[in-house]
């Protein structure tokens, strides 16, 4: 059996805590190879291997730092193929849609090929007498993630590409359910020219989070995961004296006005509702049409399109979509079906007891809808993280726009609609984070921010953008006057500049 141990000062290590737990083939169910679960120990192994390597790096000129990152995208890119087929031999989802994942992580590592000028600082001359006056940003020094199974490349890569280019040092806590790929990016980060010791990944659960939390030496703390684990994560990292931004769960609506582009709106749905069966933080997990009439039509589109899903393993090319990652979310799926039913909303296409030939012991989940759900259901209030999708029947726009706004979570919503006005309004009064209008997944390219709102995110600055360059540093403001400016005599008074 392949045991996976952690990567610490550029080394392959074993672990040492004698806790590991299996990585399952989802389509199989086969366990595939076991990954070490981290001791304080560890952690502590390899923030100290950080804390030796950092300070050289930050001194490293910002274009020899944005070097390996124009050197890394490049390996990414060559070996795109074995990245991606590694990702989808743990996670489940098509070969393609693991190109994505990784694609979505390159495009931050190419934003931050531009560091020199993006860690640039402000400079005042003549703030005062003879005074100037100049704020710099410096790394936070060590600089945490911990991430979530659903997206193994990319979210490490929104993390650790803006940290490590402003200078810090880094250690990931990648998913224990898929742990692979984000070892190979740590050692195709060494290829690309990174020091040993400024990427360090340590695999683990509770406990190697709770030893990050706690470290003294760990600056800054970046989560993305479900809400609870991201408001225990918050806390904790803040009560330690730690900066902390925190991206939790979701429940994406999609609004169609009956002005929509239906075939338009159900394609979007289809892709947005199912597409890596529904285990994206953006899938959309609710459509609202407005009016019976958008209702019944939708309805009637989406129904033959669910029950046609190409559902397969990773290995075959054609498939829309893949198994659900683990047993335990396998019956939790099935266990939300089944409330749904007895919570009394329509079962139009059940997923249940879905079997794919040849891989009976799979976690294949079928497509599935629901219709006439209404917002008392635990279907409705729950993020279900599969291939489920609720419609939840609107009977204006008003109504419509209450239902994400009233929602707990807010980090995307969409509208589709070719009224202007409408899409505007929407826009303007939504209290959630990536808006789409006729958009379905609004997820924001790197050079923009990514982050939701309410019991989506804890936490001020967002993923990537610049919002991730003023997350991994710290400003220091410096006043400086030169000796033919100063007077003589003390001053007593606070300075003004009246
Ligand atoms: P998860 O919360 O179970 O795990 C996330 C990370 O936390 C993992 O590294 C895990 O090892 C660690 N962890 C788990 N339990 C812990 C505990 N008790 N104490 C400390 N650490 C713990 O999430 P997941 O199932 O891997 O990922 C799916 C969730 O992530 C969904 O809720 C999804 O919406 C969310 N997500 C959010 C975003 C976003 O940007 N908002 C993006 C992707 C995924």
């Amino acid at each position: 059996m392949r045991e996976i141990g952690h990567f610490i000062g550029g080394k392959h290590v074993a672990g040492t805590s004698g806790r590991s737990s299996n990585v399952y083939n989802p389509a199989t169910g086969e366990v595939q190879a076991t990954v070490a679960l981290a001791s304080v120990g560890e952690i502590r192994a390899a923030v100290e291997n950080a804390k030796a390597a950092q300070p050289k790096w930050a001194a490293t000129n910002p274009q020899r730092r944005a070097r390996v990152f124009f050197k890394f995208v490049e390996l990414l890119n060559t070996n795109m193929n074995e990245l991606a087929e590694m990702l989808s031999k743990e996670h489940g989802k098509t070969v393609e849609d693991s190109k994505g994942d990784i694609i979505r992580g390159l495009e931050v590592c190419e934003f931050v090929c531009g560091i020199p000028h993006l860690q640039k600082g402000e400079f005042t001359e003549g703030a005062g007498p003879s005074i100037d006056m100049y704020s710099i940003r410096q790394p936070v020094g060590i600089g945490a993630g911990i991430t979530p199974f659903n997206f193994p490349g990319m979210i490490p890569m929104w993390m650790f590409a803006p940290a490590i280019a402003c200078g810090n040092a880094f250690i990931l806590k990648p998913s224990e359910r898929d742990p692979s790929l984000p070892i190979r990016l740590a050692e195709l980060m060494i290829e690309a020219g990174l020091p040993a010791g400024i990427l360090n990944v340590v695999n683990g659960d509770k406990a190697a989070v709770d030893a990050i939390l706690t470290d003294p030496d760990i600056g800054a703390v970046s989560f993305v995961g479900s809400t609870p684990i991201a408001r225990y994560v918050y806390g904790t990292a803040a009560s330690n004296g730690k900066r902390a931004q925190c991206f939790g769960g979701a429940k994406n609506h999609m609004i169609i006005m009956p002005d929509a582009d239906m075939d338009q709106a159900v394609n979007a749905l289809m892709g947005a509702g199912y597409g890596s069966a529904g285990e994206r933080c953006m899938a959309v997990s609710v459509a609202v049409p407005v009016g019976e009439d958008t209702a019944n039509r939708l309805v009637e589109k989406l129904v033959p399109k669910i029950e046609s899903l190409r559902i397969g393993p990773y290995t075959d090319d054609k498939a829309d979509m893949g198994p659900v990652v683990t047993k335990d979310a396998y019956n939790r799926i099935n266990g939300l079906i089944d409330r749904g039913v007895e919570e009394g909303a329509k079962l139009v296409v059940d997923g249940r007891g879905f079997k794919l030939q040849g891989y009976e012991d799979g976690y294949f989940v079928g497509g599935s809808l629901f219709d006439h759900v209404t917002p008392d259901m635990d279907i409705y209030k729950t993020e279900i993280f599969g291939p489920v999708l609720s419609v939840v029947r609107a009977k204006n726009y008003e109504q419509a726009l209450e239902l994400p706004m009233k929602h707990e979570y807010g980090n995307g919503v969409a509208i589709y609609t070719r009224d202007g006005d409408a899409a505007r309004d929407f826009a303007s009064r939504i209290n959630i984070g990536m808006i789409g209008i006729n958009v379905p997944i609004p997820v924001p390219l790197a050079y923009h921010s990514f982050g939701g709102w309410k019991a989506s995110s804890f936490g001020d600055l967002n993923q990537h953008g610049t919002d991730s360059i003023k997350f991994w540093t710290k400003t220091k403001t410096i006043t400086a006057r030169w000796p033919s400016g100063i007077k003589d005599g003390a001053e007593f008074v606070m300075p003004t500049m009246k």
